[in-house]
């Protein structure tokens, strides 16, 4: 189903940059829609080849050198394109360790590799099932797997193989400032740190490969935007969300600030809403009885769009995820997105009680990736070569989605290079 790109135009004049756009129309006077002129350049070899280029380091796993590489290569990549990248450095320690929750039949537990995969059941809703859980239907458990001989590929096993060592890290940003709100900006994130001795190519090497994509094509040197974007690709998101917990601490009190006083420039602009991406594009449907997921796309895959119902943002949050949902009826190809207000454990969270705040999934996190639906999470099977091309053009879709959106709110331009 393509769908939207003509309907698009009305929305673009009605959302558009005011006089800015007068510099995207073509003398005919037919009107330019910049998020459809956008949308339009994003394209599914591009994307799925900056996947592959980030698979070239394994999981990514923090504190490792093959995930120092990969903040190297990532920084590389954005300069190249015209993003100009900054980096925040912050110190890792790893957490004592907490005590085992009890096992609870029919309850999500990591794996023990030793065992076969254990299947779930059927349970029911507000602990009526075995497993005193919120989620319908079948489960498949769900967990990190720990050791590195499970990756049968023996050239990826040994990339994987250098454990974590507390210390330093550091994550890298880039940039586009408004043209004449540059001290405001919208943060795009995902987060580029990975673990389960796979490629970590769905998670989440497809939302940081959609914000470096989104960074290229909103960098070109046609495109304006009233107000800054920043692309973020995290660190140590699998430790528990500590590199963007040390950007809002460090970053947090800066806002709106022009420093040096007179300059012009606001290097942290003060911030519109956070938007990360975290895991695009597996969406093939709940388990069956006997705990096994569909090899293909399910037909009724979308993009979840969510906000944290319980942040004192919520309301702001939600027309966030609204606008969203709207840009992606307007402008995607293939896949629709639905809106939920269930979002976390995931990099939006330290800044839902900052500013707007969502993530888009190719699933709800608590109820359907938590249920066992993507049997490659934090799994060594989660490699580039696992995923079909329904697979990338979802996450493709959410990157079309975050665009129009994003072009929308920023007031994005087509003007004369
Ligand atoms: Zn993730």
């Amino acid at each position: 189903m393509r769908r939207g790109i003509l309907l698009a135009v009305g929305v673009g004049v009605m959302l558009g940059a005011g006089a800015d756009r007068a510099a995207g129309q073509p003398a005919t006077g037919e009107a330019v829609d910049p998020a459809a002129e956008l949308v339009g350049r994003l394209d599914l070899e591009r994307y799925k080849a900056t996947i592959k280029g980030l698979t070239q380091f394994g999981d990514r796993r923090q504190g490792t050198r093959r995930n120092r590489d990969a903040v190297d290569w990532i920084e590389a990549w954005l300069d190249e394109v015209g993003c100009a990248t900054e980096r925040l450095h912050y110190t890792y320690e790893t957490p004592p360790p907490r005590p085992r929750p009890p096992i609870r039949a029919g309850g999500a537990r990591p794996l023990n590799p030793t065992e076969p995969t254990p299947t779930g059941g059927r349970i029911g809703r507000n602990g009526s099932g075995p497993g005193g859980s919120s989620i319908f239907g079948y489960r498949r458990r769900t967990g990190v797997i720990r050791d590195p001989m499970l990756q049968p590929d023996e050239a990826l096993r040994a990339l994987n193989m250098e454990e974590p060592v507390d210390g330093p890290r550091s994550q890298v940003y880039c940039t586009k400032i408004g043209s004449t709100r540059p001290d405001e900006m919208y943060i795009l994130g995902a987060h580029m740190d990975g673990h389960g001795f796979g490629e970590a190519a769905n998670d989440d090497g497809s939302g940081t490969a959609l914000v470096m994509e989104l960074a290229r094509i909103l960098s070109a040197p046609d495109v304006r935007t009233e107000r800054s974007i920043r692309f973020a690709l995290w660190n140590n998101e699998e430790t528990g969300l500590n590199g963007s917990r040390a950007y809002v601490e460090q970053r947090r009190e800066r806002q709106g600030l022009e420093d040096p006083p007179g300059s012009g420039r606001y290097p942290e602009p003060r911030w519109l809403g956070m938007i990360q991406h975290d895991m695009m594009l597996f969406d093939h449907g709940a388990p069956g009885p006997d705990g096994e997921v569909s090899p293909v796309q399910r037909r009724e895959a979308d993009v979840n769009i969510e906000f944290q119902s319980s942040s004192e943002l919520a309301a702001e949050s939600r027309d966030l995820a609204f606008v969203f949902k709207a840009a992606n009826d307007a402008y995607a190809t293939d896949y629709p997105a639905m809106v939920g207000p269930h979002m976390t454990n995931t990099d939006s969270t330290p800044f839902m009680n900052v500013t707007p705040s969502i993530s888009l999934r190719e699933n709800e996190r608590g109820m359907h990736i938590g249920a066992g639906w993507d049997p490659h999470w934090h799994q060594p099977t989660d490699r580039y070569d696992t995923f079909s091309d329904d697979d990338f053009r979802l996450g493709l879709n959410a990157a079309q989605t975050t665009l129009a959106a994003i072009a929308q709110l920023a007031g994005a331009a087509i003007v004369e290079p």
